[in-house]
């Protein structure tokens, strides 16, 4: 099987997504370029749990698939993404539930805390597009090519997509973002969050050099 190196790197990004409740049952879906410009993504439902690196597809940037099963039904989304923004190396795309929450409300989140700071926030919500179509990636390519320092876009009523270098920043984000959504989620529960004020920002840019 070719790819095995890529098809590994994949595998171990699932099961380190699933373990965290990022993605479940077969929701959700990771890709990641291999080296020859081809996209590696999961299978199309193929429960993470018992997913084996045969699960991996190879795909061409227009979405053909090159090796393996069927691939993820949202393959569109990732594929239009790789070839609009050529820095992304690896999507993780999650139904988490914190992102969900705030995805259906449709409001942008705002820099609430350092987890979203890091993720490039404020977090917009894409239009609605519906899962599975070119469409759900299109709404986010606009997005993250005016904003360049912007890794995550929640979905409008589905989910999130999280972008970065490779696999471990894309989980980064994606992981982030979901701890970020439910602070403040918690945060608004409990009274009224204190967004991080532009001082604090230049603050934080300057220390971390963001
Ligand atoms: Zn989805």
């Amino acid at each position: 099987m070719r790819y095995q190196s890529t098809r590994e790197q994949l595998l171990k990004a699932v099961i380190k997504a699933n373990e965290v409740d990022l993605i479940r049952l077969s929701a959700g879906n990771i890709s990641t370029r291999t080296e020859d410009g081809l996209v590696a993504i999961t299978a199309s439902g193929v429960k993470y749990r018992t997913m084996t690196t045969a699960d991996i597809s190879i795909v061409d940037l227009d979405g053909n698939l090159i090796e393996g099963l069927k691939p993820s039904s949202e393959t569109p989304m990732h594929t239009v993404i790789y070839r609009n923004l050529p820095d992304v190396g690896s999507i993780y795309h999650t139904h988490s539930t914190f992102a969900i929450t705030f995805a259906m409300l449709g409001d942008e989140i705002p820099m609430a805390n350092l987890e979203l700071l890091v993720c490039g926030a404020p977090i917009p919500v894409a239009a609605w597009a519906c899962p599975a179509t070119t469409k759900a990636g299109e709404v986010t390519v606009g997005i993250f090519k005016d904003r360049p320092g912007l890794k995550v876009i929640l979905l409008r009523k589905h989910g999130l997509v999280a972008i970065g270098a490779d696999l471990d920043h894309a989980f980064d984000m994606a992981f982030n973002a979901e701890v970020g959504f439910q602070s403040y989620y918690q945060a608004l529960v409990l009274g009224k969050p204190e967004p991080v004020t532009a001082e604090q920002f230049a603050e934080v840019k300057a220390v971390y050099h963001l």
